[in-house]
């Protein structure tokens, strides 16, 4: 399957193509593990164990039993009578049996239940604690969504593991080898050709099986591939249409349709060789053995009609439980693997975040911020220098505006800020203090930012505003969107506050969601600003009316602000101008209009000209 593309969670074929863990005991004590999540819960996974062996072996007598009374289809010596009291008696076990193994089952199924379930809960949340505390270094190494699609996928398989795997594993080994070896014991000649037959057929079926999943999963995969083509061509119509590249799509699908026919005219072979194998040699050994015990039945005299009976029963047990085996210990391989995968993550560096902290950061206001000679590389690019010996101050309530082309390092300066990136060398003081020298959650209550792309979370309008300090009240909210000058376009809406906003606030226009922003903003009050790009993308009225808002906003704070348009920043109290990571001029408006020969200058004529 694309990599990526799986955002519909896990399915069959999403689980058959996970990487299988050995079964060595360094990998089984590993997930012994889960086992700690289980606290008080033990006894049950014990209790549960017990009533399971119980119910395989209590399992065990049902073919016993049954084959006995089979055996009286073929009996001839015994009177009417004498047949009748014996039936009875084995009808009474048998239901006598299958009462307790309905006992058992429940019991078992209900403890698993009960130990998979606190498990699953227990791990799901470390996980996704673990998840949302992971550094930016790492979400910018990892896909996203690919990893929280692979943790459902994993968690499910370990779900799998204890509901299903681990139970049906122990049950078939219990009445497969259990039945075998009552078989070997109560019939020696015949079940001799059992030992004979299976041991080949079931390494044949191994490989056939392993080849036809193998095929399976590259079908799907081809598959997935030819959908992606749909996908991208769906969702991105308008080009197709525009370019008027339609012949373009079909001729792109065509080939991939193609592919997957050629493909599945090979797998078909391949599977019409598998069904002749089953006809010829499975069904022909079925056959064979029946042969041979009806020959012992009826010209050697060799086996009593009971006898018989139990054979035919205890036979078709074994194989239906042996033959289950080798799907269950691939499924056990699997989980261990997602255990281990899942338990990296768990195990993995998360920052140091204060969690349940209540310290309002309104309280410590000031908010000085200095950069002392700071570069930087991302950890995903080594050798590629992002920012070079940058050096700048913000003081107080001043506002500092970060100037330079697409790429120059001023988004990578804002989000160092916030400490989602430490420097290489070099230092970050805010408030005196090294930035370092701060909790990770003291250092981020102080700071705000309203991005270009603003994200909104699925929900209303309301709860999107009181994300910048979730105890407010509704006063402080409708206040706050005041401030933002969003107040009049919600109470424009019928459902006011509670208006839906859609996924990633969709519902809204892109003006409307950043003074949502700025409110969550104004909410959060913190005492450094942090700007980037926020009025970029959109029209001069909407613009007019988020600069209003920010203005407001930044009144009493310091402010670093990154703005596209440099008219809207020709007030700031000094003007950071960045050309591919290295500051070239610092100033005011004024004072850097006079170097002619300067970017800052330049940059200005440009935007003049092209106004
Ligand atoms: P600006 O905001 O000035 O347009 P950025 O700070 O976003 O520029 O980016 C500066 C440089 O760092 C660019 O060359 C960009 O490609 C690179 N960069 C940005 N983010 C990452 C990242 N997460 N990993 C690696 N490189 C990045
Ligand atoms: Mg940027």
């Amino acid at each position: 399957m694309a990599k990526g593309r799986r955002g519909a969670g896990p399915t069959n074929s999403d689980t058959d193509e996970l990487p299988k863990a050995k079964l060595s005991i360094a990998n089984l004590k590993k997930s012994l593990r889960l086992f700690g999540y289980l606290g008080k819960h033990k006894w049950k996974f014990v209790l549960g164990m017990i009533f399971l062996v119980g119910s395989a072996g209590v399992g065990l007598i049902f073919p016993l039993k049954s084959g006995q009374m089979l055996g009286y289809l073929a009996e001839e010596t015994k009177d009417v009578e004498t047949v009748r009291v014996e039936l009875m008696e084995i009808g009474g076990v048998l239901l006598g049996i299958l009462l307790l193994q309905a006992a058992f089952s429940f019991g078992r199924v209900y403890l698993f239940a009960q130990v998979t379930e606190n498990i699953l809960k227990a791990l799901r949340l470390d996980t996704f604690k673990r998840l949302i505390q992971m550094p930016m270094s790492f979400f910018s190494k990892s896909q996203v969504a690919e990893l929280s699609s692979r943790m459902a996928t994993d968690i499910s398989v370990i779900s799998d593991a204890f509901t299903i795997n681990i139970a049906e594993l122990i049950r078939q080994t219990i009445v497969g080898v259990g039945g075998l070896v009552i078989l070997v014991m109560t019939s020696g000649p015949i079940a001799k050709w059992f030992l004979v037959i299976i041991p080949p057929l079931t390494i044949v079926s191994i490989l056939f099986a392993r080849k036809i999943r193998k095929f399976s999963k590259t079908y799907q995969e081809k598959i997935a591939e030819s959908n992606v083509v749909v996908g991208e061509a769906l969702t991105g119509i308008s080009n197709v249409k525009t370019f008027t590249n339609e012949d373009y799509e079909i001729n792109k699908y065509d080939k991939l349709a193609n592919i997957i026919r050629e493909f599945g005219l090979k797998y078909g072979i391949f599977r019409g060789l598998f069904f002749s194998f089953v006809m010829v040699f499975v069904f022909g050994s079925v056959f064979f053995i029946l042969w041979q015990m009806l020959f012992a039945l009826k010209v050697d005299k060799t086996l009593t009609p009971e006898a018989f009976g139990t054979f035919m029963m205890l036979s078709l047990f074994v194989a239906g439980s042996l033959g289950g085996l080798p799907e269950q210990i691939a499924s056990l391989q699997r989980a261990l693997g997602a255990t281990d995968r899942v338990f990296e993550l768990i195990d993995g560096t998360i920052e140091d975040i204060d969690l349940g902290s209540t310290t309002d950061a309104e309280k410590t206001k000031s908010g000085e911020i200095e950069f002392k000679n700071v570069s930087f590389n991302y950890p995903t690019r080594p050798d590629f220098v992002v920012l070079k010996d940058v050096s700048f101050k913000a003081q107080t309530g001043q506002t500092v505006a970060l100037v330079g082309s697409s790429g120059s390092g001023k988004s990578t300066i804002a989000s160092m800020i916030s400490r989602f990136y430490d420097p290489i060398n070099g230092e970050i003081i805010i408030d005196g203090k090294n930035s370092k020298e701060y909790s990770l959650t003291d250092l981020r209550k102080k700071i705000a930012l309203v991005p270009q792309d603003v994200i909104l979370f699925a929900g209303t309008i309301r709860d999107n505003i009181a994300y910048g300090r979730p105890n407010a009240t509704e006063e402080e909210i409708a206040e706050a969107a005041k401030k933002a000058n969003a107040y009049d376009f919600i109470e424009s809406f019928p459902d006011k506050f509670t208006t839906l906003v859609g996924e990633r606030g969709i519902q809204l226009s892109g003006g409307q969601r950043q003074r949502i922003a700025i409110a969550r903003a104004v909410l959060k009050n913190p005492s450094i600003l942090i700007l980037d790009e926020a009025t970029s993308s959109l029209d001069s009225e909407s613009e007019h009316l988020v600069q209003e808002a920010l203005e407001k906003l930044m009144v009493g704070r310091t402010s670093i602000v990154i703005a596209h348009r440099l008219s809207t920043i020709r007030n700031a109290d000094k003007i950071v101008v960045l050309q591919k990571g290295v500051v070239l001029e610092t100033g005011t408006h004024s004072e850097l209009m006079k170097h002619e020969e300067g970017l800052y200058y330049k940059l200005n004529r440009m935007q003049f000209e092209m106004a």
